[in-house]
């Protein structure tokens, strides 16, 4: 008897890996490497949760009804179009589920977030990589991607993992430039990071248009990176489609309780918010000062920053030397991004420390 045989795409899917928590030896060490929160979540989501553990006996709200209305009532949206998810990672490969199957083309830019990949595939559509600019997302070059077979586009804004922003005018003459039955998802995981007056439209975009999808979380800026809660937005026929596939109890009690307090938690956002581009320009200013090794810094909008290692020390030596020194941050050569590291912003004293290994590191190596 032959053992069970897996699909025939299964086998091709590179498994996703996560960021470092801990050092080789198992050692506890700073983790810059999951875009997560360095303040941790509000207090107000903190009470939600312990507030929970009262109910774990009973299953949650298949629905998530009360958490659609607070972010419905929050961005003026639609409840009955929002759907949430075990994660956005849930939302995206919902998507990817719903609208692409085998002999259909899912397109993302090369320097994209790891998940379209494996959503893609996972139900048999064939990625298609569209080239970056300058390390951000090309519309033309999406564009001329687009075949008879394209299903889905996923595009990050602000990308991860560059931190490059496309503007509203880019992301709408996208849009506009696309064939209906595409459904273009803009994946916007880190939209709470973008400055002030800053907005890509997306939601606008999904309000009014057929074939657009946005998703968000609650792991980023929330905090709540541990419940698992995200959510998407979009034409009431696409939502209809994914609510179909969807798992019947895909967010917690505890999840969606501390997701509505977390989203009457403005100060901490804001909090958050000028924490993440006071120490995002502070590092920054630090690596563009030790350009003079042959590193860069690729301008950010989101809570991390990529630097670029183009002189004597490799991105692969300084993360390994990083690691030594007791930081986790993210090398991500399966994505093609050999010569970067992707840095979170973390605490002053996270963020400070981080900026002082790796001045030592470039010194040590002259
Ligand atoms: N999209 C992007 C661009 C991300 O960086 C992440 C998290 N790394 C996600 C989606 C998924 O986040 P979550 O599933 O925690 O909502």
């Amino acid at each position: 008897m032959s053992a069970p045989k897996p699909k025939d795409w299964i086998m091709g899917i590179a498994p996703y890996v996560p960021g470092k928590s801990t050092g080789a030896d198992g050692r506890k060490i700073v983790k810059l490497s999951a875009n997560e929160n360095p303040l941790g979540c509000s207090p107000a989501a903190a009470q939600s949760l312990n507030a929970a553990s009262g109910s774990v006996d009973r299953y949650p709200d298949p629905g998530s009804t009360k958490l659609r209305e607070a972010i419905a009532a929050k961005h003026d949206l639609d409840p009955a179009r929002i759907i949430c998810g075990t994660g956005s990672d849930d939302v995206l490969h919902l998507a990817a589920n719903a609208f692409s199957g085998p002999g259909d083309e899912v397109i993302y830019v090369k320097y994209g977030f790891a998940v379209y990949d494996i959503a893609a595939r996972r139900y048999g559509g064939t990625p298609v990589i569209a080239d970056d600019k300058d390390y951000g997302t090309d519309v033309d070059a999406i564009l001329a991607k687009v075949t008879g077979n394209t299903r889905v586009i996923f595009i990050a804004n602000p990308n991860n993992p560059t931190g490059t922003f496309s503007s509203r005018e880019e992301i709408a003459r996208l849009h506009a430039a696309l064939p209906s039955n595409v459904l273009l998802v803009l994946d916007a995981a880190y939209a709470e990071y973008m400055d002030e007056g800053q907005d890509d439209g997306a939601l606008e975009l999904a309000s009014s248009e057929a074939n657009v999808l946005v998703t968000r979380t609650f792991s980023k800026i929330h905090g709540l990176a541990a419940e698992r809660i995200g959510w998407g937005y979009a034409d009431a026929d696409i939502i209809g489609a994914m609510n179909r596939i969807r798992l019947p109890f895909n967010v917690t009690t505890a999840g969606q309780e501390a997701a509505v307090a977390a989203l009457a938690s403005e100060d901490f956002v804001t909090r958050s918010r000028e924490h993440n581009a006071k120490w995002r320009q502070w590092l920054s200013d630090e690596v563009s000062a030790l350009g003079n090794h042959g590193v860069k810094v690729v301008p950010s909008h989101a809570n991390f920053l990529l630097v670029l290692f183009e002189g004597k020390v490799t991105a692969e030596q300084a993360n390994a030397a990083l690691m030594d020194k007791g930081y986790a941050v993210r090398w991500l050569p399966g994505q093609g991004l050999v010569n970067g590291l992707r840095m979170t912003i973390g605490t002053e004293a996270e963020t400070r420390g981080l900026a002082q290994a790796l001045r030592e590191i470039l010194a040590d190596a002259g």
